[in-house]
């Protein structure tokens, strides 16, 4: 479809008007394309050609009318690191419509009513981090919202020192929060609360329409596919950085790319955030905070059912979460099903990594050749004794299993590359000479990270020395 052609619908702005603040874009000056996403456009069914105009410019710059659009900004609330902030919402996201099911926001597009004292901009580092990691996300095969392009501009920003401003065009079937959920209900506003869960039910949980307590059922799906998603995470080593329950998705997407980060040497209490000084959103604190947000959540959905049914649905969390857990690293370590034992053998494994400082990425990957011969992977930690004691235990594990068939499926669970900061780093200096080439490159590994790519090789190594267990500021 052309441009011209689009129809966008808001069915958001079918719910009450206290939930959101109709605002127009403003847009950047001077923009330029820096990449469109032709897989997303595909989903929108837009023609690719379109990407290539100076009016698809305009779209992600919210110049561009659009038949249908009626631009709103979204209201929420949420726990930011704990406490509870009544209200806060889209400060630099604007809705434009909605296509095919799915939600266009252009991030960084201008102040709204909830930008308190931000600028409404997004600038371009931030901006570039947001985009190719969406799409890393789902070409790890973890749920994620999406980027149909980025822009850059002349538009200077203000953060610690002078920046450009940059838009995201944000796509995603949901971008609704348990943060909007807090908002209704702390508010006292249960009617439209009760709108907003059968919205969220009719858009993303059809099967329980018009079954018996749909709102229990709801709180039951999300806590499914949020320990669904803290096991990816933990599996492929994702540290998100800010899991205040204004990030975390009701459809248990990754939302909301801030200062993450993937562990280079496997740590533990690794932390990505660099405000986070308590460690409250460390990399093994995950699936432990993502529980308390559903506590949070559950709390908001008690005008709507039983919170004695909520409670009885969070005590099986953890059990859900390690099940999840256990298939994803089975799958990576190649072992069929789950054995007595492998638990252990998992557990083992971190502690290993952790002790010999071993790089996550780089050792499974290796581990996926693996046919007896240890040399490329002692070569990966260390000192060798642990890993000898591990690999030992691992051989005995996959004795009688196919080779070719473990390996197989061993590549296709363990990225060779992952985008790491320091990757991402040498796309964003780039990108701020003018130079968007490093960023083309990664984002053809993000969208096929278990492919060779002998052309990147040198992305797949250890993270240099220098660059490792780096911190990041909020500020973005
Ligand atoms: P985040 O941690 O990026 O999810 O942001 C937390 C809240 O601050 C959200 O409500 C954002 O919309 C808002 N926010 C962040 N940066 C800005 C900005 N530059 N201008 C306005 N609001 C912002
Ligand atoms: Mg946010």
């Amino acid at each position: 479809m052309k441009l011209k052609d689009l129809k966008l619908s808001n069915p958001y702005l079918k719910l009450d008007a206290a939930c959101y603040d109709k605002v127009a874009p403003s847009p950047l000056q001077h923009p330029h394309l820096i990449h469109a996403n032709k897989n997303i456009a595909r989903l929108l069914k837009i023609d690719e050609d379109e990407l290539e105009t100076e009016d698809f410019v305009k779209f992600l710059n919210g110049e561009y009318k659009v038949e249908g659009s009626e631009p709103f900004a979204m209201c929420y609330a949420g726990h930011q690191f704990g406490h509870f902030v009544p209200r806060l919402g889209d400060g630099r996201a604007i809705n434009i419509g909605t296509l095919e099911k799915y939600h266009l926001q252009l991030k960084g597009a201008g102040v709204t009513e909830y930008s308190r004292h931000g600028d409404g901009r997004a600038v371009l580092r931030s901006s570039i981090r947001e985009y190719l990691m969406s799409e890393a996300m789902q070409g790890l095969k973890i749920p994620t919202t999406h980027c149909l392009g980025i822009i850059g501009s002349e538009h200077q920003v203000r953060r610690e020192e002078i920046e450009t401003g940059a838009i995201v065009c944000r796509v995603s079937t949901s971008w609704v929060r348990f943060g909007t959920f807090e908002y209704y209900a702390s508010q006292g506003m249960f009617e439209e609360l009760k709108a907003l869960a059968d919205y969220v039910i009719e858009e993303n949980f059809p099967h329980i329409k018009g079954k018996n307590d749909p709102y229990a059922l709801l709180f039951n799906e999300v806590m499914v596919i949020t320990s669904r998603l803290m096991a990816q995470w933990m599996s492929v080593g994702f540290n998100h950085g800010v899991m205040n329950t204004d990030n975390m998705s009701i459809a248990g997407l990754t939302i909301d790319y801030g200062p993450y980060a993937f562990l280079d040497n496997f740590r533990h209490e690794h932390v990505s955030n660099h405000t986070d000084v308590e460690g409250r959103y460390s990399y093994t604190n995950q699936p432990v905070v993502a529980k308390w947000n559903l506590q949070m959540l559950m709390r908001a959905l008690s005008p709507l059912t039983s919170m004695e049914k909520m409670e009885k649905i969070l005590v099986i969390y953890d059990k859900i979460y390690i099940r999840y857990l256990h298939y994803y690293m089975c799958k990576k370590l190649g072992l069929e099903g789950t054995e007595i034992g492998d638990p252990e053998l998992i557990d083992d494994l971190y502690d290993m990594l952790e002790t010999l400082q071993v790089d996550y990425t780089l050792f499974m990957r290796t581990l996926s050749h693996y046919e007896g011969e240890r040399t490329a992977l002692l070569a990966t930690g260390l000192y060798h004794e642990p890993m000898n004691a591990w690999l030992d235990r691992y051989d005995a594990r996959i004795k009688h299993l196919d080779t070719a068939i473990r390996k197989k499926q061993m590549l296709e669970s363990n990225p060779k590359y992952v985008l790491k900061n320091y990757i991402l780093q040498e796309a964003i200096d780039a990108a701020q000479e003018g130079d968007f080439s490093v960023l083309d490159d990664l984002f053809k590994i993000a969208q096929k990270p278990f492919d060779e790519h002998p052309e990147f090789e040198r992305w797949a190594g250890e993270t240099p020395k220098e660059f490792r267990n780096q911190k990041l500021s909020c500020s973005s």
